[in-house]
């Protein structure tokens, strides 16, 4: 008998032996087994020999059952063990991303369905059953519900002929999504500079191919806003096909991909596969065994599609590879873009990371020649960029208790007055970030965290952005009982909409955020009005930063520019950067010139001056040099290390404790612990401290050896954050 190393997906840290019964000697590394765990069974995967250890074989347990489905591959199986290493979480909690659906182990449910057995097109048949016996003479097999619907006839007619034996009854697996996307199809006729960049993206694919010893270098494909990225790395995606190779297509938020699905469409002739969290578990179930299975070719998904257990993967595409969505914030912390680096590696297969505003990290890899670089300096069908004005907020001042300021409402009234559309960018739900008391200054806090309630004139409630908590707006301070006292300070998208109402009251205005567009339905909804010319002016916070390419829209305004550079965040400048900048890229896509406005009462920080005058690599180049000059990423390394837990004496005790025996020497500090700035979450107290290492440092051995040597108590949650995006 032998003895297998099997992985279940659970938090654990390792692989443990089970002895391999004689009736289903000779599993393969990486099937999907059922094993014993403590006193359930659980699924697993096969992770290699075991026997390694001092144990006494007949205390092992048998494995239970073999899965009948391929493997996992070995490509897969280093890349999970690298993940969970790399970002110190335990093996388990990685093969449970590629484990998301168990029950898509099990064979897919039949359906039932009829076809042809016999028919001589003798008469004697109704005209509805003749009807269907016409559908049906092709040979395939359809639903009875598909195929009454085709005759027009209700299910009883399919029902009798059943048992007339016109018919016959089969049972079918649902198919996977995806299955034979069309490749052969012509895609854009492309321009010069687009023809070069496909060359090489698809000529990397067959040599990479070729020689299966080295992973191909990753390629960043950097193009302005509108170039024809998309195109360009279509044909990418055509050649691996073409190889019968599965693709990826990473899209940081599937809220943009419905005009992207429809772009997929026509140049494949199928729908992709999907992956994201609003998936149904049918759906989830099909395309996961669809993707194991080979059968799913093309899968277009959020991070954790990252994870799937593809059988042949060949390419893989990291659309918007600077945009933060692809930090894992919760539970497994990852940056599915950097683990998208590392997939590919494993694989040996080439990855694309496209952006118009590559990130700092990606930028440094390209200038150190290790990824290389396409550029497509162009907008497709000669639009030009549009131009960049800085309205100075200290000059150039809108109304009292307003937000506009008169150059911007000028503009967007020539743009509607010239029928075009305008789009007012503010990162912000809800009417105001923070309301306060006139009469005492009592201001509405979370209860729960370390945050302002936010008012909503939609729900009339206070909401928290943070956990959800909400409460009505009260009618009198609950401090001071002065009624009537409570103002609003500051602006979010719907205090925009009201003074927008006020200045234009003709023009058609509608909010688009996460409260307007709740459902992938409204958001369907309000986007196709849009592009329709339903609407005039659009108000908009983050979701309508990306992707989305609206015709009409010529004037784009932003409230307030200077909205993400307050507090001390490492990148700020680099992300509103490129997140202004995209928002920007939505104006004058076609003939119509486009026309930006930057509310800022900075005009001269370097922000605005790059955002103004398009030097973004100068931009990044300094925004570098003061990086490596503070020794911060990317050229240190940094791991944040946070404790919490709704004890607040438990929490500030570990902290100190860890404050006390944390890692220090040449080249390695920690800072810390301090309270983090978002000190109450959701209930729990929050300590911080941040590791930062040269590269040259084992900083995941570093911080192993600190943690293990500590005792904490279970009530104390300490989680390691490594290459930390945020430090709320
Ligand atoms: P990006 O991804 O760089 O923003 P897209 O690929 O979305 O650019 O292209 C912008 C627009 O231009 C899209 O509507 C796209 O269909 C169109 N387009 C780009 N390249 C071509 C081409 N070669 N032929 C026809 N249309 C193109
Ligand atoms: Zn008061
Ligand atoms: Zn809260």
């Amino acid at each position: 008998m032998s003895i297998k190393k099997i992985l279940t997906p659970y938090p654990v840290d390792r692989a443990y032996d089970y002895l391999v019964p004689p009736h289903i000697e000779g599993v393969n590394d990486g099937a999907y087994v059922v094993v014993p765990l403590g006193t359930r069974n659980v699924i697993g995967v096969v992770w290699g020999e075991g026997g390694h250890e001092k144990l006494v074989a007949s205390k092992l347990k048998p494995l239970v059952s073999v899965y009948d489905l391929t493997p996992m591959v070995l490509s897969h199986r280093k890349f999970i063990e690298w993940a969970a290493h790399y970002t110190m979480s335990p093996l388990g909690s990685f093969l449970k991303l590629a484990l998301s659906v168990p029950s898509a182990l099990e064979p897919p449910k039949k359906i039932k369905a009829f076809r042809l057995k016999h028919w001589d097109k003798k008469g004697g048949l109704s005209p509805a059953a003749a009807r269907v016996m016409d559908i049906a003479s092709d040979g395939l097999a359809r639903r009875a519900s598909e195929l009454a619907r085709e005759a027009g006839c209700g299910a009883g007619v399919i029902k009798t002929l059943a048992e007339k034996r016109f018919l016959e009854e089969v049972s079918l697996e649902e198919p996977p999504p995806c299955r034979r996307p069309d490749f052969d199809r012509q895609g854009a006729v492309l321009s010069k500079a687009q023809k070069a960049a496909a060359d090489f993206l698809c000529e990397s694919f067959s040599s990479s191919h070729e020689d299966n010893k080295t992973a191909p270098k990753p390629i960043l494909l950097d193009g302005v806003t509108g170039s024809g990225k998309t195109e360009v790395y279509f044909e990418a995606v055509s050649a691996a096909l073409k190889q019968g190779k599965q693709v990826l297509i990473l899209l940081p938020e599937i809220a943009l991909s419905n005009a992207f699905l429809g772009r997929f469409k026509d140049r494949f002739g199928c729908a992709p596969a999907l992956w994201h969290s609003s998936l149904s578990d049918h759906m989830r179930k099909i395309t996961w065994r669809g993707v194991a299975t080979g059968d799913s070719k093309v899968v277009v998904g959020a991070r954790s599609a990252l994870f799937l257990p593809y059988k042949d993967l060949g390419l893989i595409i990291v659309d918007e590879e600077h945009d933060p969505a692809y930090k894992q914030e919760e539970g497994v912390i990852y940056n599915a873009r950097d683990m998208a680096i590392v997939r590919a590696h494993m694989g040996k297969i080439p990855i694309v990371l496209v952006s118009a505003t590559p990130s700092l990290e990606t930028m440094q890899n390209v200038w150190l020649d290790k990824y290389q670089h396409l550029a497509l300096p162009d907008r497709h069908g000669g639009a030009g960029m549009p131009d960049i004005h800085l309205i100075d907020l200290k000059k150039d001042k809108p109304e009292r208790q307003r937000f506009i300021a008169p150059t911007l409402i000028d503009a967007i009234k020539k743009t509607l007055e010239g029928k075009g559309q305008a789009l007012l960018f503010l990162n912000r739900r809800g009417y105001a970030p923070l309301t306060l008391c006139r009469s005492c200054g009592h201001r509405f806090e979370c209860p729960r965290c370390t945050a302002w309630l936010i008012e909503h004139k939609k729900t009339n409630k206070l909401h928290c952005h943070h956990c959800g908590f909400d409460t009505k707006v009260p009618p009198t301070c609950p401090k001071c009982n002065e009624s009537d006292s409570l103002v609003a300070c500051g602006p979010g998208v719907e205090r925009i909409f009201e003074e927008v109402r006020e200045i234009l009251p003709e023009a058609r205005t509608a909010i688009l955020s996460s409260d307007t567009a709740d459902t992938h339905d409204k958001m369907k909804a309000i986007l196709e009005d849009i592009r329709e010319h339903r609407i005039d002016i659009i108000i908009g916070t983050q979701i309508i930063a990306k992707g989305h390419h609206f015709p009409k829209l010529t004037c784009v305004g932003i409230v307030d520019a200077d909205l993400g550079l307050t507090g001390g965040d490492l990148r700020a400048s680099e992300r509103t950067f490129q997140l202004l900048h995209q928002v920007a890229g939505r104006a004058g896509r076609e003939a119509e010139k486009g026309h930006v406005y930057l509310q800022t009462f900075t005009p001269e920080s370097r922000v605005m001056q790059a955002l103004a005058h398009g030097g973004r690599d100068e931009f990044l180049e300094v925004e570098a040099s003061a990086r490596e000059a503070a020794r911060m990423p990317p050229f240190t390394r940094l791991a944040g290390i946070i404790v919490s837990g709704r004890d607040e004496k438990q929490v500030i005790d570990v902290s100190r404790k860890l404050g006390q025996s944390s890692p220090h020497g040449t080249g390695l500090q920690t800072l810390g612990p301090a309270d983090a700035p978002m000190y109450r979450l959701r209930g729990k107290f929050r300590r911080r401290l941040l590791v930062r290492a040269e590269k040259t440092i084992d900083i995941q051995k570093a911080i192993t050896h600190w943690l293990d040597n500590l005792k904490i108590p279970t009530a104390v949650r300490v989680q390691v954050d490594m290459d930390p995006q945020s430090f709320f």
